[in-house]
């Protein structure tokens, strides 16, 4: 919960008690007098109990001599009371014969003038404009000393508690199982950190922005407390998705404060969680309130911009949609430098069981080698709630320790539990070991591919599995045969598939997209078919977002458009033959590489050549 809410509440229970009170006075004053109707008052005028009255317009007033018993409808009910005051309403016409009568009876009359002294009108008429100019005043004082945030419920000095201020973080790189890779990127920041003039001296490039991209719970926000913890500097933290829910302007002067802070406390580091909320790309006018987004992406970008050479400042912003941010973000000198998070393979999977089980008692069966197999697809988060879940399942059968038993039933909890977590049954598995299995094996045997990077089955984004290549060198032709073989690889999980199980997943869609594109850029832009020839055809550009085709604007005839298809669909074939007949030929391969993959989960390139390599003795 944060304060400046909180404080409102306490303010507006002040208020309304406040209120109440003065309520109650004025309620007592009321107890005195009553409103009595104009023959009433006539009657009471006849009975001679009028000791005064004052007129005032059509109103009067005055005092009874002795008390009378009225009788009123309060909320619905008949309440009858003694007063010793009154007011009344006179008929429009006034009663002429009134003030006669009441002279009569030695009543004493006095009156008062409707209209008010034009002193009092002028204060009067002034209080609206005092109301609104003490208002501006006080927003633009709390603007200007915790941003507009303190608007809410006014004296919210605690906006600056909740992301102004740094702290102090006892987090190391200890405590982050695994992420080696990562961990050794993020080194250097902390060589830096530690002493900025050693790593000036000895020449090191000063980064300004790290972005840290990975799937939720994968340990970024974890990782940037360990960078600071590690330094032994000031961490300061906001989720960008603050940034900009409340007011307009709140963003950008949370922004600056963050900066401000931070330059003020260096050397420092400041943590950005969520980038993409405010970091989407400027004027793609979805969802309204993108203003406000945008002012607060311009802020960033400037107080980026504004860090000179000898501020001890790092700015460390987490994503999952690097996909989306805003290019101006990416650029030099802003979030230049990218560390990409992946879900844990099952080595780090059992690191992380283990820091998380440090403080549970554990009984001696426990094999976190199993769980961490069992558990493909989790992240640092979800494992480190399968260990909560088991112990406290231990705790509820009073076990002195948690066993093997409690981890796997903590695991069942949360695999069948509420929420779907990304974790892959066995046969998925399988399914997604021989697919990725397919494109390697493809790649690994045709000529003039690119060399396998990386191979594996821990789901990525929107993918189960992938295989990565990585061109040797930058290349800016490729030649005819250079695709085909592309085609044949990216057909080659498919073909896998059908091989192995008989038919084919839907796991391959991305794949065929890919195949298709390809193949009708060869025949109608790079003019790679002989029954075509070397001409361009445009089939109509696809639309940014609608993701379809716009309206054709055809410059060639129908019977083309025919030939063309036939085409292309002769390119994808052929690609699909050949990956075809690979894994079939290679059956063997196939398995020993799907087999090593449903073990080991990711595979180096070097780890492949090792699996394909004919069996001979070294
Ligand atoms: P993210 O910022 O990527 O969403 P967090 O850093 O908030 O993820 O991670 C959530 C929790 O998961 C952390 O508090 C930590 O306890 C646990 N966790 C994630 N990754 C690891 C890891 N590699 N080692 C230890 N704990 C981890
Ligand atoms: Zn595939």
């Amino acid at each position: 919960m944060n304060q400046p809410i909180w404080r409102t509440i306490l303010f507006m229970m002040v208020a309304a008690t406040l209120f109440n009170i003065g309520y109650g006075f004025l309620q007592r004053e009321a107890a005195q007098h009553a409103e009595i109707s104009y023959s009433r008052f006539r009657s009471e005028l006849a009975e001679n109990n009028l000791k005064s009255v004052r007129f005032k317009g059509v109103g009067a007033s005055g005092e009874f001599l002795k008390k009378v018993q009225v009788t009123e409808t309060v909320q619905g009910r008949e309440v009858t009371r003694e007063v010793g005051a009154f007011t009344t309403t006179m008929p429009a016409a006034a009663d002429p014969s009134l003030l006669a009568e009441l002279a009569a009876r030695k009543v004493e009359i006095s009156a008062a003038t409707t209209e008010t002294s034009p002193f009092t009108a002028f204060l009067v008429s002034l209080l609206p404009w005092l109301l609104i100019i003490g208002v501006w005043w006080y927003i633009s004082r709390a603007a200007r000393t915790q941003g507009p945030a303190g608007m809410m419920g006014g004296f919210a000095k605690s906006g600056a508690r909740m992301y102004g201020s740094g702290e102090k973080v006892d987090v190391t790189f200890e405590d982050v199982a695994g992420m080696e890779n990562s961990k050794l990127e993020l080194k250097e920041i902390v060589d830096y950190l530690k002493d900025p003039g050693q790593f000036r001296r000895i020449g090191g490039k000063v980064p300004k922005g790290v972005l840290l991209v990975g799937p939720p719970g994968t340990g970024k926000t974890l990782l940037a407390r360990a960078v600071a913890g590690e330094a032994g500097v000031n961490f300061f933290t906001i989720s960008a998705s603050q940034f900009i829910e409340m007011f307009v302007g709140v963003g950008a002067s949370r922004v600056r404060d963050l900066f401000a802070n931070a330059k003020k406390g260096a050397p420092s580091i400041i943590f950005i969680d969520e980038l993409d909320a405010v970091g989407r790309s400027r004027g793609t006018g979805f969802g309204g309130g993108h203003d406000e987004r945008e002012q607060t992406l311009n802020q960033l970008l400037s107080e980026m911009d504004g860090f000179d050479q000898h501020e001890e400042v790092i700015v460390l912003a987490a994503t999952n949609r690097p996909d989306v941010l805003d290019p101006a973000l990416l650029r030099p000198g802003r979030f230049d430098r990218h560390v990409v998070i992946e879900r844990p393979d099952w080595r780090d999977r059992e690191k992380i069981l283990r820091v998380h089980s440090r403080k549970v008692a554990l009984a001696d069966n426990i094999d976190f080698v199993t769980i961490a197999k069992g558990t493909p697809g989790m992240t640092g988060a979800d494992l480190e709630s399968l260990v909560n879940e088991a112990a406290i399942l231990a705790s509820r059968e009073n076990a002195a320790a948690v066993t093997m038993a409690h981890l796997e039933q903590a695991k069942d909890k949360l695999l069948m539990g509420g929420e779907r977590k990304m974790v892959i049954s066995d046969s998925e598995k399988r399914l997604t070991a021989y697919h990725e299995a397919g494109h390697t094996l493809v790649a690994r045997l045709l000529p003039g591919t690119d060399p396998i990077h990386k191979v594996t089955i821990i789901p990525r984004g929107m993918a189960l599995g992938v295989t990565q290549q990585l061109p040797e060198d930058d290349r800016y032709h490729y030649p005819r045969s250079y695709l085909e073989n592309r085609i044949a690889v990216a057909l080659g999980g498919r073909a896998a598939e059908r091989l192995v199980f008989g038919e084919v997943s839907t796991g391959a869609q991305s794949d065929l997209k890919m195949v298709t594109d390809l193949a009708e850029k060869m025949v109608c832009q790079w003019g790679m078919s002989e029954k075509i020839g070397p001409v361009v055809y445009t089939r109509g550009e696809e639309h940014p977002f609608l993701g379809r085709k716009l309206a054709e604007e055809k410059g060639f005839s129908e019977a083309m458009a025919w030939r063309i298809d036939q085409e292309i669909t002769a390119l994808v074939r052929h690609g699909e033959e050949v990956a075809d007949e690979l894994v079939r030929d290679n059956r063997d391969r196939l398995d020993a590489l799907a087999t090593a993959l449903q073990e080991e989960e990711t595979l180096d390139g070097s780890r492949v050549d090792q699996i394909l390599r004919p069996a001979s003795p070294d």
